[in-house]
């Protein structure tokens, strides 16, 4: 067993589909995790904002190589061109559904369940030529690749509920968030027939991928590369700035609604949304826990091996390995959203692809 993957969600997937691509067999590689079905802890999340349409664009999907992308895909499915031509303008966005059903075929295709392994892990340690896991092993290579530590929840809100859970909107709702997940439910509960107060402590950038389209792309990235850390952190921190995608399809129904006085928008907390309003069902579209800290296992590896970190972010080499950790003989790699420092948008598919690529490039090289 010479290659192991902690963690069992899209990143987990994107990484295995690689390494078997990349002609590494299923007996040489382990994947740990809690998620026999790697697409189970996004649906979950993506179903509760009934999330229809992916942010991400054609070449969003699982499979290790970029060609054919979901847009040939779906022109070919369909007999029409319409989803290429819609691509070459980047309007084209896979359905969830479309999304979904091709991440299982990767799934079935890569073998994953021979090396799926229902176990979470709670100790990386390096040893000579390798890695530990609990104290099973050594594994010379390692992807972690454990997806975001947990939801973040305000305190002092019992009764709120998070986006990312399963929810109905109840005739007045205060949604708190201003990226994709608060504007796709201000059109949810907007479309359910409730009045919604959208509370935000920024304003949302309006932009079509998660990141500005640069930071996807060699040159972008090779900039962003030769930051100091201090600025690279500042960078990060900009980016984390809540956004959604431009377009009629979000400003249209808003702006009705805000004329209509269905729509208010509230710059303080939901406390004073309370006061204002009167009792509001409260949404909490607030994202995720940021952070290495907030991980236990990310932090106990950081921890027991003094390696380097800036804010929340762990440093990494560009081609996302830890470079304390990884030589020769062995590769230590982050993957998902632990992996911002290496690839902005680490918490897309591309991003898990781009830690994926450079992971078995890594592997290919020591063999
Ligand atoms: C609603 C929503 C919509 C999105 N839409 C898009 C989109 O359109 N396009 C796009 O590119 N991206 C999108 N994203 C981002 C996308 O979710 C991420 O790219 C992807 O889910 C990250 O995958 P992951 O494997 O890092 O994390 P996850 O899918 O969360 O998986 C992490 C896995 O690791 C497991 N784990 C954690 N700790 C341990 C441990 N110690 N040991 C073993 N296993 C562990 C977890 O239980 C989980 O199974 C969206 C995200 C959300 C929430």
């Amino acid at each position: 067993m010479r290659c192991a993957i902690v963690g069992s969600g899209l990143a987990s997937l994107a990484a295995y589909a690689t390494l078997r691509h990349g002609g590494i067999e299923p007996g040489d590689i382990a994947v740990f995790g809690p998620n026999a079905d790697p697409t189970e802890p996004w649906r979950m999340r993506a179903a509760s904002i009934r999330q229809r349409r992916m942010r991400s664009e054609s070449d969003g999907h699982l499979a290790p190589a970029s060609f054919p992308g979901l847009a040939v895909r779906e022109s070919l499915r369909r007999a029409t061109p319409a989803p290429l031509f819609a691509s070459v303008t980047n309007r084209y966005h896979p359905s969830v559904d479309a999304f979904l059903s091709h991440a299982e075929e990767v799934r079935a295709r890569s073998g994953w369940e021979q090396s799926f392994r229902a176990q979470r892990v709670a100790r990386v340690r390096a040893v000579a030529g390798g890695f530990e896991l609990d104290g099973g092993g050594p594994f010379a290579h390692v992807l972690v690749a454990t997806g975001h530590p947990g939801l973040a929840k305000p305190a002092g809100l019992p009764e709120a509920v998070h986006a990312y859970e399963p929810h109905e909107y109840a005739p007045r709702v205060a949604i708190v968030g201003a990226g994709m997940a608060a504007a796709t439910e201000w059109l949810n509960a907007l479309a359910a027939g409730s009045e919604v107060v959208s509370i935000r402590r920024r304003e949302p950038v309006r932009r079509p991928l998660n990141v500005p389209r640069p930071l996807f792309s060699k040159r972008g990235l090779a900039a962003f590369h030769r930051l100091a850390p201090h600025d690279r952190a500042t960078k990060l921190r900009e980016l984390s700035t809540p956004s959604y995608p431009p377009g009629a399809a979000w400003d249209r129904p808003l702006e009705r609604a805000a004329s209509e006085g269905r729509l208010r928008v509230l710059r303080g907390s939901p406390e004073e949304a309370q006061r204002k309003y009167g009792d509001l069902q409260v949404i909490l579209a607030t994202g995720f826990l940021r952070g290495f800290t907030h991980d236990a296992l990310l932090r106990d590896l950081v921890e027991a091996h003094a390696l380097e970190a800036h804010d929340e972010w762990i440093a990494l080499a560009p081609d996302s390995t830890v470079p304390a950790l990884t030589d020769d003989v062995r590769t230590l790699s982050i993957a998902g959203v632990a992996g911002q420092w290496a690839f902005p948008a680490a918490d897309t598919i591309a991003g898990a692809k781009y830690a994926a690529r450079a992971f078995l490039r890594r592997i290919c090289r020591t063999r």
